[in-house]
């Protein structure tokens, strides 16, 4: 088999990058490991962070530069490398015209209004705009596709809180969220000619003298090579699936348990490996905030903003704002137990978060018998009961719990901040005026939950400079090899700037790699400049 590009994963990257290289006139084989397409974007809102998109500056949301989003970047983290440096300027500078690409390819964006990025008073940073998400849309993909599409059947039976706020998942028969804009990336791709192998894992990198000149790929139990005439784009995630690398490469303790990533295995790290291609930033990773419902990882992301819950130690102490972003939240979990256990913490909550508030799988206002009985989930008349069956120390949450009680009344919460922030209150519910993040804990029954330090993929990859070309040890590019999302090291480091990032990264840094093999991206830089 020979074709000019083989990209390699079928998530909202690797959709994008095929749809952007058929257009410019390429052949393209996508492959994709498991059966579904969308990789992890069908499963979540699809947000993307695209600073000074063309919406911004219209419509009551502010203007926006992309000098000032620079300047936000390096303000939250220096770049640790010129290669960084660079990424980042392109990143600022190409982030509008992805924007207007997906806007050109029928994908409708809308701003989140109101959601500002993840460090509201940070110099650079916008009270509002640079989020977008894809307007819901009815699946025009032919039936037999719209079933191997992966969806999160957890969030759309939870609308609670979410439709009152963000809202990702609708009206039954439309798509909405990552579903939505992976869904139309894949109609393209199959409407222009591109193929798609499902069930058909990248096994290994053809290499000839250096340059990666094709794959290997498994379908139906034989070992197929592709030849790649113009090259390989790696958009197959990370390396959350992987117990041994979590294990040589996360904080400890770890579990692939605690991953909400679609479960990438490390493929592009060890296609890396045959090349000497550099890696860095391995010890990162989306973090996000888990409890686990019959061993499955679900995001307590807006159950730990509620009002009327909290977040202890074993010590029964609370130690963080709990509605801080997902990001500085797992990594505060992490840096904390290095004194007092808190992998697991426990979020407790009252009587009046469990029946208004969505918590994992389990509706508001519902007693899930198989999880009770399980211990997933706890519930007691008292403090104490809560205490013993969860093993916290009683007197610490009875303390925390009064002192908290306290700082809900006053509606502030001068301990740690929660509700100060445009971006908490951004998720907190509404209809809490004097502080929507806060409420106290004093209504039977009481609830209990583990939370543990999940991910939602992995942030280290292989190094990739501004063109997404992958790089050796010696800064040399990889002749025929592109990585992105994912499967590269992120641009941001350890922190998180927006709700959306890891998306928007994506998705640029695809559209990057495209315009580069097809030698046309030193005219796109030149337009943007
Ligand atoms: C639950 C969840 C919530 C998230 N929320 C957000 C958010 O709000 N904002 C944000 O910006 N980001 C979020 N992310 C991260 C975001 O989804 C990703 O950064 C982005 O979607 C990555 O897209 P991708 O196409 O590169 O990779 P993925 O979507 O991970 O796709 C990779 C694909 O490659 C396939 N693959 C793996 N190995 C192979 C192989 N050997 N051969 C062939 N195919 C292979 C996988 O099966 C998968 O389909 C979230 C992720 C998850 C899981």
């Amino acid at each position: 088999m020979r074709t000019d590009l083989v990209v390699v994963g079928a998530g909202a990257a690797g959709l994008l990058a095929a749809v952007a290289a058929r257009r410019l006139g390429h052949e393209v084989l996508v492959v994709e490991s498991s059966g579904q397409v969308g990789g992890s974007t069908a499963t979540n809102d699809g947000s993307l962070w695209l600073p000074a998109n063309d919406l911004t500056g219209h419509g009551g949301i502010p203007a926006d530069t992309a000098d000032s989003a620079l300047r936000y970047l390096n303000g939250l983290a220096a770049p640790e490398s010129d290669v960084i440096a660079a990424r980042r300027v392109a990143f600022v500078r190409t982030a509008a015209a992805v924007g207007r690409w997906l806007s050109t390819s029928k994908i409708a964006l809308e701003v989140v209004k109101s959601l500002p990025d993840c460090r509201p008073d940070a110099d650079g940073a916008a009270s509002q705009g640079r989020t977008l998400r894809p307007r819901p849309a009815p699946p025009k993909l032919d039936p037999e596709w719209v079933g191997t599409l992966r969806g999160d059947d957890s969030v759309k039976a939870n609308p609670g809180l979410l439709s009152r706020l963000t809202s990702p998942f609708r009206d039954p028969g439309e798509l909405t969220g990552g579903a939505a804009l992976a869904a139309e990336l894949l109609r393209r791709a199959l409407a222009s000619g591109v193929e798609v192998w499902l069930d058909a894992p990248m096994t290994e990198l053809v290499v000839e003298g250096g340059s990666v000149t094709g794959v290997r790929v498994r379908r139906a139990d034989e070992s197929v090579q592709v030849d790649a005439t113009t090259g390989v784009m790696l958009a197959c995630g990370g390396f959350e699936a992987d117990p041994l690398r979590r294990t040589e490469n996360l904080p400890a303790p770890t579990s692939t348990v605690w991953s909400v990533g679609v479960g990438a295995d490390g493929a592009a790290l060890t296609a890396g490996e045959q090349v000497g291609a550099a890696v860095c930033g391995l010890d990162q990773a989306w973090w996000t905030p888990v409890l686990l419902a019959d061993g499955v990882a679900h995001r307590v992301d807006l159950a730990r903003v509620a009002p009327h819950g909290m977040i202890v130690d074993q010590a029964g102490d609370r130690y963080l704002n709990e509605a801080q972003p997902p990001g500085p939240a797992g990594r505060r979990m992490y840096e904390h137990n290095r004194g007092m256990r808190s992998v697991p913490s426990f979020l407790i909550m009252d009587s009046r978060h469990r029946k208004t508030y969505p918590l994992g799988p389990w509706a508001p206002g519902t007693s899930p018998k198989a999880a009770i009985e399980s211990g997933d989930l706890v519930r007691a008349a008292r403090l104490d009961e809560l205490a013993q069956a969860m093993g916290i120390d009683l007197a610490g949450l009875i303390g925390s719990v009064v002192a908290f009680n306290q700082l809900a009344k006053r509606g502030k919460d001068s301990d740690f901040g929660r509700g100060d922030s445009a971006w908490d209150r951004h998720f907190g519910d509404p209809l809490l005026r004097r502080n929507p993040c806060l409420g106290s804990v004093a209504k039977q029954p009481y609830w209990a939950v583990r939370v543990y330090p999940g991910d939602a993929g992995t942030k280290g990859g292989l190094v990739i400079d501004d063109r997404s070309r992958v790089l050796r040890e010696d800064g040399s590019a990889v002749p025929g090899l592109w990585a992105c999302s994912a499967s590269a090291a992120s641009l941001f480091g350890s922190f998180q700037p927006g709700h959306g990032a890891g998306l928007g990264a994506a998705v640029v840094e695809a559209y990057r790699g495209v315009l580069d093999l097809s030698g046309q991206l030193d005219q796109v830089d030149r337009a943007l400049a």
